[in-house]
């Protein structure tokens, strides 16, 4: 049977990245969308924004939504501090296997976990199971119909604190009007825009930072 996308991309990070080398697995997979085949990866250009915003956070407790081929787990978890602990959340088993393995060439299986199954029922779960007690940044990047339903369903389980980060990919391509339009009116956010493009196009895109002000 043919390959999948996602198996093929992680042929490109087995073949041109160096192991525990997180910038080359980056560099693989950016590659491999631009040249080969475009794939839902926040890509290098909002990459680089994702990047500022975890440098200047220094989060010790980060969610990531939607894992994918583990494409912005790798880039948010090399640029941890030692300690710090990245959950990510994906429901597609097959991409979750490709994630693991992506992120264990990456050499940053200790500072990740993810695991295997929808938001909607691991975000009830998180305090129980994983022992956390707030996020300091949230990094939404799955489908767009569960932004909002998602970050109310955190607020309500008390997962945000004073000054956690949300930030959210895809806010104008494919867009999440409802979200947008909830972040940027709720007295409970301080919101701005980052204006940039779709991955690996030159499509408007931008992510949207949110902090949660309690
Ligand atoms: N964050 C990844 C990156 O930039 O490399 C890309 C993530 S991709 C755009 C969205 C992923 O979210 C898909 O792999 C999809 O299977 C997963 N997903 C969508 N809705 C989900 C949900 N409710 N719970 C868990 N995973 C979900
Ligand atoms: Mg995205």
């Amino acid at each position: 049977t043919r390959s999948t996308r996602p198996q093929r991309l992680l042929n490109a990070v087995r073949k041109h990245a160096t192991r525990g080398d997180p910038q080359s697995v980056i560099s693989a997979i950016d590659h491999f969308c631009r040249h080969s085949e475009w794939a839902m990866n926040i890509g290098d250009e909002k990459g680089s924004i994702l990047d500022s915003v975890v440098s200047e956070l220094n989060p010790e407790k980060v969610l990531e939504l939607g894992t994918y081929c583990g494409y912005s787990t790798v880039r948010i978890a090399r640029l941890l501090p030692p300690g710090a602990r990245l959950i990510t959340l994906e429901f597609n088993a097959d991409y979750a296997a490709i994630a693991r393995q992506v992120i264990a060439l990456a050499g940053l299986e200790d500072r990740v976990q993810l695991v295997e199954g929808a938001s909607e029922d691991w975000i009830p779960r998180m305090k129980e199971h994983f022992g956390i007690e707030t996020f300091d940044f949230v990094f939404l990047d799955h489908w767009k119909d569960r932004y909002l339903p998602d970050t109310k369903l955190m607020e309500d389980c008390g997962l945000l604190r004073k000054g956690t980060v949300l930030l959210a990919d895809n806010v104008i391509c494919p867009g999440v009007p409802d979200y947008l339009q909830y972040v940027r009116n709720s007295l409970s956010y301080k919101s701005c825009y980052f204006k940039s493009h779709l991955e690996y196009t030159k499509a408007e895109d931008g992510l949207e930072k949110s902090v949660f002000l309690g």
